[in-house]
């Protein structure tokens, strides 16, 4: 794979470079980079926002941890990432206007197109060169999600540590293994790695920006040494599991469970109706569990997602 010179791989100690990285395909735009060389050495941090192009709380939470860093105490090297997909975010659009792909499927595959070939890119130039990998999600435009932040099952203690001291607005989350993923394929590469959500409805969140901010500072401060972990207390909070569920019918929903809510396997989710105001179908809960995210986008086709429920 050919790529351009890479200004972010010569950064000074004590400062930043901030700007726009080209890769060698000529289909793929300029990517936002941010990167922070500290003064002593250490593992590298990458942070990634707007995987989705319509997710907006990892964006600027990315560009305001950069801000905060201490450069003169730094440990290790920060990259973030803050849009991913450029051209999704651009569309105000999820998936890749060009293929119709959705990136946080892409990573590790074979397959041809401009989806592909971003995240084979990304997974080459910055995954491989990460040691811990944090990838920022929110909800976008149709989802509202609890907020949480997950791991992979057999990450050893690390991951799980690093994501039950993120934050207590951020629920912690064992991650199903989903091939394509981001963070998942980071995990298979050996690398420590977490996936977060943030509410969503396309919406910016302050306290998103300032949960997402807050943690990001914890998890390096852990990561590098700066605060030991015998100085952290334990953490009682059962991890949501689970995954999405979708529905077989389309229709206006009207939910009955709210989020944060426990149902049981077979609880009624809502009730979707048709435009006569007929009643189609009252979806039940494929599982036990918290309802962790429910529609935005009210107006649900067959095989959107209905809500997650871990
Ligand atoms: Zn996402």
């Amino acid at each position: 794979m050919k790529t351009n010179p890479d200004p972010w791989q010569r950064v000074e100690p004590g400062s930043v470079w901030r700007g726009w990285w080209q890769s060698g395909y000529a289909d793929l735009p300029p990517l936002p980079v941010l990167c922070a060389q500290g003064v002593y050495p250490g593992p590298t941090l990458l942070v990634t926002g707007a995987v989705h192009g319509d997710e907006y709380e990892g964006p600027a939470a990315i560009a305001r941890f950069m801000d905060q860093l201490d450069l003169a105490q730094l440990r290790g090297r920060v990259i973030g990432l803050p849009v991913v997909n450029g051209n999704a975010w651009r569309a105000r659009s999820r998936c890749t206007p060009s293929d119709g792909g959705d990136l946080n499927r892409a990573f590790g595959g074979q397959q041809e197109g401009e989806t592909a070939r971003l995240a084979a890119v990304i997974y080459e130039t910055f995954v491989r060169a990460c040691d811990l990998l944090v990838d920022l999600h929110s909800g976008g435009a149709r989802l509202v999600h609890l907020p949480m932040v997950g791991w992979y099952q057999g990450a050893g203690r690390d991951a799980e540590i690093l994501a039950r001291r993120f934050g207590a607005p951020v629920h912690p989350w064992r991650i199903p293994d989903v091939p394509g993923v981001l963070s998942y394929e980071a995990h298979r590469l050996g690398k420590v790695a977490l996936g977060a959500e943030w509410r969503g409805g396309a919406a910016l969140d302050p306290a998103g920006v300032e949960a997402y901010t807050a943690g990001l500072q914890r998890l390096w401060a852990i990561f590098t040494g700066v605060v030991e972990e015998g100085q952290l207390a334990e953490d009682p909070r059962d991890p949501i599991a689970g995954s999405y569920q979708t529905t077989e019918q389309g229709g206006l929903f009207l939910p009955h469970v709210r989020l944060g809510e426990r149902v049981e396997a077979g609880a009624v989710l809502g009730l979707l109706s048709n435009e006569l105001g007929e009643a189609i179908a009252t979806p039940a809960a494929f599982r036990s569990g918290v309802v962790a995210a429910l529609p935005h986008l009210a107006l649900l086709f067959p095989g959107d997602r209905i809500a997650y429920i871990g």
